[in-house]
């Protein structure tokens, strides 16, 4: 009995080993909770992200560039966790801004392309979520691509979009980034006594690279440099503002980019088309107030982690559908969050030349591309991506492309919660715009790889980029002898009509415009951007009731083209239609909501219907 009463040595060694290793797991649980949530949450009063176009990673000083490029992004960095290796969902300025403000990725959101896509009041943005929370919310972009007609505007209590002196019909404009940085003081010294959000976003190292001096000079052998260096010389001014009004260690500072730019490397200029690493990796800093020591990761992340993180951060609980982790584990602690990470890129950008997509998979070490030709990369040994190890590396390549398929079946939302259920018209359409052919349930998609390879169709986008130049250029005569050319080898590429459509337009030559667009259209029937140049030159001509189908061909391809809104508004006008025209012209406003000369419109419309009643 007392053998029994008594514990021996060994199992009181154990006992005490065991209350031993309990109380250090709750003591680090402690200090884990802590240091999570207790310390920041608190301490973070205000939010900016700083968003920069067209950003490679390594172009920024404190990533490695040589030359002097970001002295005053530097400075943050050095108080702040600098992420080494992050991937953009795409090299596209609307999907990755889409991703960077909602934590989900393209085949989720639905946003693959600038322009004639439209992210959905259903998404959930950051801006939302901290307007929820009682911030007030400020956008300043500096692109028309993120105007508030592409839905990025949502949950912004101010969404700066307006550019002075442009015209309204416009497409392209942009904003340099010295006035981006004067609306941004001005705006934090309106808002500095409220809690506020303020995203701000510069264009300035997007095509063509003109730095104003002294970058100019400084940078004239590498003036994409000197435009990353100018942008950064603006980013100092709002810095100093906001330890000026005493908002420095109150606010968490973010710095990133939404793509990279290929510079040339395997084949391509600029960026958009392949998703190559120049393309896909962004800097991502982030500097806690408090602050002041530098920390360097190493791990994988995405862009998709910004939403999480900032929630996170701030004890909120992010959306359900957030794709994106939680990097405060990386802020705080050191390498705790599993290293088997696979950040998802995508580019459907090649389907415009018929090729197929580029869907790629990245992780620590590799990088796999689902396409025509699929493509492996071993990231730590080959850089520039040169070798394709997709026949010597199979097994490593059946891994990411198994992680890839889950990705998808995980993105497009199904009828159900299993992939095998069925697919729904919507989903099934969703797949296919990925490169899938369909069956009628969701583990039947087979990657469709009887289209062209991506690799085989970069000099066709690359010369239809340049003969885009040309014609802004006004270089009319060399754009159509570049397009005559790629004519010889691409006479089904519908593109190369329309651009001889548009060489036409300028010289003046309107008849022969339409011919070429016609030839385009034939080609492809739902091009929504041919059918508004065919309507806007029908309408010059007086030709409304054609001009008025092909601005409805526009809207029925893409409803939510303000543009073709407010021009189709004009012509039922000129026609006497006004009741229609107002119909459309509210449409506009509701898509996009400061319009001073929509509204004039309506009222200018409003008062000749009641004229002519009384008439
Ligand atoms: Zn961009």
């Amino acid at each position: 009995m007392r053998q029994r009463r008594s514990k021996s040595p060994l199992k009181v060694g154990r006992w005490l080993w065991f209350v031993f290793v309990l109380s250090a797991v709750l003591v680090l649980a402690l200090l884990w909770l802590l240091v999570c949530s207790e310390s920041f949450s608190g301490g973070i009063d205000n939010v900016v992200l700083i968003s920069i176009d067209t950003c490679r990673a390594d172009y920024l000083s404190c990533y490695g560039h040589a030359g002097r490029t970001t002295p005053n992004i530097d400075q943050i960095a050095g108080q702040g966790v600098i992420f080494k290796n992050v991937v953009t969902a795409a090299p596209m300025t609307l999907p990755a801004h889409c991703s960077m403000l909602t934590g989900t990725i393209p085949p989720y959101h639905g946003v693959h392309d600038n322009l004639d896509y439209r992210l959905n009041e259903s998404e959930v943005t950051l801006a939302e979520i901290l307007k929820d929370h009682g911030f007030v919310t400020g956008g300043i972009i500096s692109a028309s691509v993120l105007s508030s007609q592409f839905g990025i505007g949502q949950g912004f209590d101010t969404f700066n979009d307006r550019f002075d002196g442009a015209a309204a019909d416009v497409l392209m404009v942009e904003r340099k980034g010295g006035q981006t940085t004067r609306l941004a003081l001005d705006w934090l010294g309106r808002h500095k006594d409220e809690r506020f959000f303020l995203f701000l976003h510069y264009f300035d190292p997007h095509f063509d690279y003109e730095p104003p001096e002294p970058f100019a000079s400084e940078f004239a052998d590498n003036p994409y440099a000197g435009e990353i260096a100018y942008t950064d010389y603006c980013i100092a001014p709002v810095i100093q503002k906001l330890k000026e009004l005493g908002l420095f260690d109150s606010t968490l500072i973010i710095i990133t980019g939404d793509h990279g730019e290929m510079l040339g490397e395997h084949g391509e200029l600029t960026h958009g088309y392949f998703i190559y690493e120049s393309a896909i990796k962004v800097p991502l800093i982030f500097k806690l107030p408090g602050q002041n020591k530098a920390k360097e990761v190493e791990e994988l992340v995405g862009l998709i982690d910004i939403v999480p993180t900032v929630c996170g951060l701030l004890d909120i609980a992010p959306p359900p559908q957030v794709q994106g982790i939680d990097l405060r584990p990386y802020l705080f602690g050191k390498s705790v969050v599993s290293s088997e990470r696979h950040v998802y890129t995508e580019s459907l950008i090649p389907t415009k030349y018929n090729a197929n997509t580029l869907l790629g998979v990245v992780s620590d070490k590799l990088k796999y591309i689902q396409t025509t030709r699929p493509e492996l990369y071993d990231l730590a040994d080959d850089r520039q991506e040169s070798e394709n190890l997709i026949s010597q590396l199979p097994q490593q390549a059946r891994i990411l492309q198994d992680s890839l398929r889950q990705i998808l079946e995980e993105s497009v939302p199904t009828s159900g919660p299993s992939s095998k259920t069925l697919l729904d018209e919507q989903a099934r359409k969703r797949l296919e715009s990925l490169g899938y052919v369909s069956g009628k349930v969701a583990e039947e998609f087979r990657f469709d790889e009887s289209k062209k390879d991506p690799k085989d169709m970069i000099d066709l986008h690359v010369s239809v980029e340049k003969v885009h130049h040309l014609i802004a250029q006004k270089e009319l005569a060399e754009a159509r002898e570049l397009c005559q050319e790629m004519l010889l080898q691409h006479r089904d590429y519908y593109g190369l009509y329309r651009h001889l459509g548009r060489i036409c337009f300028e010289e003046g030559d309107k008849q022969k415009a339409q011919v070429y667009m016609r030839q385009s259209l034939k080609l492809n029937p739902e091009q929504p951007g041919l059918h508004f140049n065919l309507a806007m030159l029908l309408a010059e001509q007086g030709r409304y009731d054609d001009a008025v189908e092909h601005f409805k061909e526009v809207l029925r391809l893409n409803p939510n083209q303000v543009l073709a809104h407010n021009k189709l508004g004009s012509v039922l006008y000129a026609m006497g239609r006004f009741d229609e025209a107002v119909r459309y012209w509210q449409a506009s406003l509701k898509l996009k909501p400061d319009q001073p000369g929509i509204e004039k419109n309506i009222s200018a419309a409003l008062a000749r219907k009641q004229k002519r009643s009384l008439d």
